[in-house]
């Protein structure tokens, strides 16, 4: 990832089950990333609910973050679990084939929401042939507080830490659940280990140095 960040340009792609998914998990580091030139795709699977809505929500915070937005189902309400297994296999290689991303951040397999667990799944398979890195993230503070497994890398947020706050805040219709302070205090923890003032802990799946 040093490399990519370093050529300021790199493509970066993002999978998330749902929307939101990404603001909350990676919304940090991905902000970071278009800032910081690179060209910021971020793939989301399928809108549970609420189609209209939830998908105006997705575009803004998407806008917010920088990132191109591509929502695989867009048109009627699913879940991830409906999708066939090869199918979303084959989603994601087009998607892969069309950004040919250096870096691919996705849900972690510890995640323990069912349907992030096959976008893990899912993208590990598309990227079977694609030489990139690979990174993996918890989608909630909640989720991060009971695994042990995240923590390989910390991503320097603290300039991001506010964008990230407010795409996040794009979902208005998820906004009980999704508890900013929450989302603030993890990163804060975060920085604490890892001697930023805010980071985003990530899973390496794969890093080319
Ligand atoms: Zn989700």
């Amino acid at each position: 990832m040093n490399r990519l960040l370093e050529e300021k340009g790199g493509r970066v792609l993002a999978f998330g089950a749902h929307p939101d998914d990404l603001e909350v998990g990676a919304g940090g580091l991905l902000a970071r990333l278009a800032a910081e030139g690179a060209k910021v795709t971020m793939a989301v699977v399928s809108i549970p609910n609420n189609t209209d809505q939830r998908k105006a929500e997705a575009i803004a915070g998407a806008d917010v973050i920088d990132a191109d937005l591509f929502i695989l189902y867009e048109d009627k309400p699913c879940r991830v679990e409906d999708i066939p297994m090869h199918e979303l296999v084959r989603r994601f290689d087009t998607i892969v084939g069309d950004t040919r991303p250096d870096l691919v951040i996705t849900h972690s397999a510890h995640d323990l929401h069912w349907d992030h667990g096959l976008v893990n799944r899912a993208t590990v398979s598309a990227l079977r042939r694609t030489p990139c890195d690979l990174l993996a993230f918890l989608s909630s503070p909640e989720m991060n507080a009971q695994s042990r497994s995240i923590g390989q890398c910390f991503a320097d947020i603290s300039r991001t830490m506010d964008k990230k706050i407010e795409a996040i805040s794009a979902h208005r219709s998820q906004c009980p659940r999704l508890d900013l302070e929450s989302s603030r205090d993890l990163a804060r923890a975060m920085g604490r280990i890892s001697g930023y003032e805010y980071a985003e802990a990530y899973e390496v799946l794969r890093v080319r140095i």
